[in-house]
């Protein structure tokens, strides 16, 4: 070793001390309670919740409200206070739904001249959950119609783009993507929303809305209207399709995406779609909700809310979902933290409240009422923490808004300890595609939101089972979130 590096090593040994307080050692009752979070409880809480008991838990379904019970009942165990002191932990709010119970879709691929010359209807019965799957919002319904293409399903005459011009749907199925002619552009995001292409749809008299997905996946995120009977192909089916036009479902998404002006045509190909599904307009859905008392007689008046979404997809046609990965895996890490704060000795300042959201999968309900029912009894909530998808990988992701900066220090110092976040990134604006924390930041509430690396492979489907899940990454993101909440409950 030179002298100079000398000089340099003795400087920094020098200056350790003082770097290594102000970045805030972990104090030994908080390495005591990280120590505590043991990986297996997130994973086990994780496997009930993705167990067939509880069907999926599609909100407003009995499932559904099983769960609710169970969580409410962990949070009584392990002393959290109740939302409510007299209605206890769960939060109602109304929330229709529909199961499907049966569901066909066969295609008539345009006549081709057979070995005798006589035209040939080509016919191909498609397979549930391989090539096809009913939106879990159609009415029941038996109708055979020709199908047509309109783009990205969108029609937006104040932003002077739409699919529709000049197409006639009326008695057919239209055909589209799910996606908008500029993703960077705001004023897209409300004709993105499902709600919205379905109603388009309808109120143009088709007989349903038939989404291409890569996959075929799992989608209860819309209102069930009358007559009208959306589905999902998968996009080798599409390509099945599109054949007539000696084209290809990549090729007509690439020129929407390259041209940005609508590409849409009536085909000759025709559908025969068949479902019978249940209606429920009158079903309840519930956020389950608990709370740790601050330590400082001022600010436990103000709240940190850690949330995670707690419903998912249902059971259909037979299927289930499980939603192990989406998002039992973060109901558990939101659950395990819950009792690691309630159980620990040392209370931060500020109270903490926990929630399980409903209906998120049907476009962030459980959130947006809870964001509008703010709990009584506090004067702000300083900040909100969410948690969506916590199941695979060997990392963690972050996203946080921009202030106060005592978020990201907060996060930062945290993962100083555990050394799991391998990226942060300042949200600037929510999309449709956003999770939980969108109703509180578009209310001007401080959020995070935590998310671990993937590769999440069987996202909405049936294989988003228990054994996709890793404990280590769990408890990791248990831990390092656990730090987090504490030190920006405690400034
Ligand atoms: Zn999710």
């Amino acid at each position: 070793m030179n002298r100079k590096a000398r000089i340099i090593l003795g400087c920094l040994i020098l200056i350790w001390p003082a770097v290594s307080l102000l970045a805030g050692e972990t104090p030994a009752h908080l390495k005591k309670a990280v120590a505590a979070i043991d990986p297996i409880l997130p994973y086990q809480l994780a496997r009930t919740m993705a167990s067939a008991e509880f069907a999926g838990r599609l909100t407003g379904d009995e499932g559904y409200t099983k769960a609710a019970r169970w969580a409410a009942g962990k949070f009584k165990e392990w002393g959290l206070k109740p939302l409510e002191a007299k209605t206890g932990y769960l939060q109602p709010y109304p929330s229709p739904y529909t199961l499907i119970d049966e569901s066909a879709m066969t295609l008539y691929l345009p006549d081709k001249p057979g070995q005798d010359g006589q035209p040939v209807n080509q016919k191909i019965e498609l397979k549930p959950e391989k090539d096809f799957l009913p939106l879990f919002f159609s009415d029941s319904g038996d109708k055979t119609g020709e199908l047509v293409f309109a783009g990205w399903g969108i029609s937006a005459p104040e932003l002077n783009y739409d699919d529709y011009a000049g197409l006639e749907v009326k008695g057919k199925y239209v055909l589209c993507f799910r996606g908008t002619p500029e993703p960077g552009r705001a004023e897209f995001q409300y004709h993105d929303e499902h709600r919205t292409r379905m109603k388009t749809a309808r109120d143009k008299g088709a007989l349903g809305l038939i989404y291409i997905y890569p996959q075929v996946q799992a989608n209860p995120n819309g209102d069930w209207l009358q007559g009208f009977m959306p589905a999902m192909i998968s996009e080798k089916t599409a390509d099945a399709i599109f054949k007539e036009i000696n084209s290809t479902t990549a090729e007509l998404k690439k020129a929407l995406q390259t041209y940005r002006r609508p590409i849409s045509f009536p085909l000759k190909s025709k559908l025969a779609y068949s479902v019978k599904s249940r209606h429920f307009p009158e079903g309840t859905g519930y956020n389950v909700a608990g709370w740790v008392e601050g330590s400082d007689p001022k600010l436990k008046k103000e709240l940190i809310i850690v949330g995670g979404h707690f419903d998912h997809c249902g059971r259909h046609l037979g299927l289930l979902f499980p939603g192990a990965d989406d998002n039992a895996s973060g109901s558990a890490v939101v659950m395990t933290l819950a009792r690691a704060f309630s159980t620990s000795q040392s209370k931060p300042k500020r109270s903490i409240m926990f929630v399980l959201f409903g209906g998120e999968e049907m476009g962030l309900m459980g959130s947006n009422y809870l964001a509008e029912h703010l709990p009584a009894g506090f004067t702000q909530v300083a900040a909100m923490f969410n948690f969506d998808m916590e199941g695979e990988g060997d990392g963690a992701w972050c996203s946080l808004s921009a202030e106060p900066p005592a978020l990201r220090e907060a996060v930062e110092r945290a993962n100083q300890e555990i050394d799991i976040i391998r990226g942060i990134n300042v949200m600037r604006r929510v999309g449709v595609r956003g999770s939980d924390f969108a109703p509180f930041f578009l209310k001007g509430i401080p959020v995070v939101s935590l998310g671990s690396n993937g590769p999440h492979l069987a996202y909405h489907g049936t294989g988003d089972t228990i054994y996709r899940l890793n404990p280590e990454i769990m408890g990791d993101i248990a831990r390092v979130s656990f730090l987090s909440i504490y030190y920006l409950a405690d400034r």
